[in-house]
């Protein structure tokens, strides 16, 4: 069985491939060789339910009980043949132990992260790439890439018979299963220009509007904004996130100085007895990792910075008093939180509560002011990934 094996596009899907390997193997249904892909793991002695009913469902990170079974059985499909193994698991979508900001989870694609709630199960197709080559690219499944970056044109989600495109389901790839017609000849709209500029973004091209970082940082950069404005996904406004980072830092600065008035203006207590939380609520914690919490690898953490540093540290004024606790104290001196109450037992860093001997802070406490954090970063506190080290020639 499978010995046809057409070779993998590297930006097509897991899904895409197995249905491919379907085509050229003579299936004429995608779902009667997924059905008989299950019958021999039947006999293979592996545990069903490591392969699941729906093709739809069979990237690793969709395992519903063990992921690293899900590995195993895709391990053994690609050696279903006596020729070499087939790549299934260069293609698929893996879970990532390490989470977002605030325990987003996370997957990891060829290299890439990107917040699990990104992943579109369905994605929609541009009929013009379809048409150069019958395949289903895998960026299309990742939000918020909506518009096609090589035809420049929205990718299509309802088939001309009016049923909603559900490529996984389909029994040929690129046909619609209601109506058979071809999605390479579905005819697209022209896109809207800042669509445009978030899609070709996202896929690793560099333009002059949107910050140039990683790809998976970019993807961290939306999540991150989202949790800023506290929008859901259907909110996204992509003119308003362009217009955010294509002024980059200087939008977030004013975002920051906005709160800072606000909260001067409005505030239930004065500034030195606040709760750095109290004037900029979760900052630290949503910005902690996009996906990494270092420096060159974050460019929010180091805006939040060069902000306090610049306007707020240098000017000696009431900021420095804000509360922080010991989380936020880890999240900025990219340590642990063991290694924060390390540094107050070691009288390197004062805390404000006092905790009797034998005792351990609570980690929620606001025992330390940002101040105090500040002098210290600036003393030369340093760990093996210290922040530091990639703004000490500020110094
Ligand atoms: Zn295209
Ligand atoms: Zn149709």
């Amino acid at each position: 069985m499978l010995l046809i094996r057409p070779v993998p596009f590297s930006d097509e899907s897991l899904e895409s491939y197995i249905m491919r390997l379907a085509e050229s193997n003579g299936y004429i249904k995608a779902s009667g060789f997924w059905s008989a892909i299950r019958q021999t793991f039947d006999k293979s002695g592996i545990e069903h339910f490591n392969i699941p009913e729906k093709l739809a469902s069979v990237n690793p990170y969709l395992a519903k009980r063990s992921s690293s079974l899900r590995i195993k059985a895709l391990h053994h499909l690609s050696t279903l043949s006596n020729l070499e193994p087939l790549p299934l698991l260069e293609l698929a979508i893996f879970r990532s132990a390490n989470p977002y900001c605030t325990n987003a989870q996370a997957v990891i694609h060829n290299g890439k992260t990107l917040p699990r709630q990104f992943i579109v199960s369905s994605p929609a197709i541009c009929p013009d790439c379809l048409q150069e080559s019958n395949y289903i690219r895998q960026i299309w499944s990742f939000w918020p890439y909506n518009r096609c970056h090589i035809h420049a044109k929205p990718l299509i989600n309802v088939c001309s018979c009016g049923e909603k495109i559900s490529v996984y389901k389909d029994q040929a790839i690129g046909i619609c299963q209601y109506c058979n017609v071809a999605y390479e000849k579905l005819k697209s709209t022209v896109s809207n220009e800042v669509d445009l500029i978030i899609s070709t973004w996202l896929v690793g091209i560099e333009n002059h509007e949107l910050p140039n970082v990683s790809q998976s940082h970019k993807f961290g950069l939306v999540l991150w904004w989202l949790k800023l404005r506290t929008l859901d996904l259907s909110e996204f406004n992509s003119n308003e996130f362009v217009a955010f980072f294509s002024d980059w830092p200087n939008g977030f600065y004013a975002f920051l100085e906005q709160k800072r008035d606000r909260f001067l203006e409005y505030g239930s207590k004065p500034m030195h007895q606040a709760r750095f939380k109290d004037v900029y609520d979760d900052l630290l914690l949503i910005s902690a990792k996009l996906p990494s919490p270092r420096f060159n690898e974050n460019i929010v953490l180091t805006a939040i910075f060069c902000f306090f540093n610049d306007s707020i540290i240098s000017k000696n004024n009431e900021f420095l008093s804000l509360r922080i606790n010991s989380i936020e104290a880890a999240i900025l001196l990219n340590t642990s939180t063991e290694q924060v109450a390390a540094l107050v037992d070691l009288g390197e860093l004062k805390s404000h509560i006092r905790i009797k001997s034998g005792e351990f802070m609570n980690l929620h406490q606001y025992a330390f002011e940002l101040g105090d954090l500040f002098f210290l970063w600036q003393a030369g506190f340093q760990t093996e990934y210290s922040n530091l080290s990639v703004l000490t020639s500020r110094w």
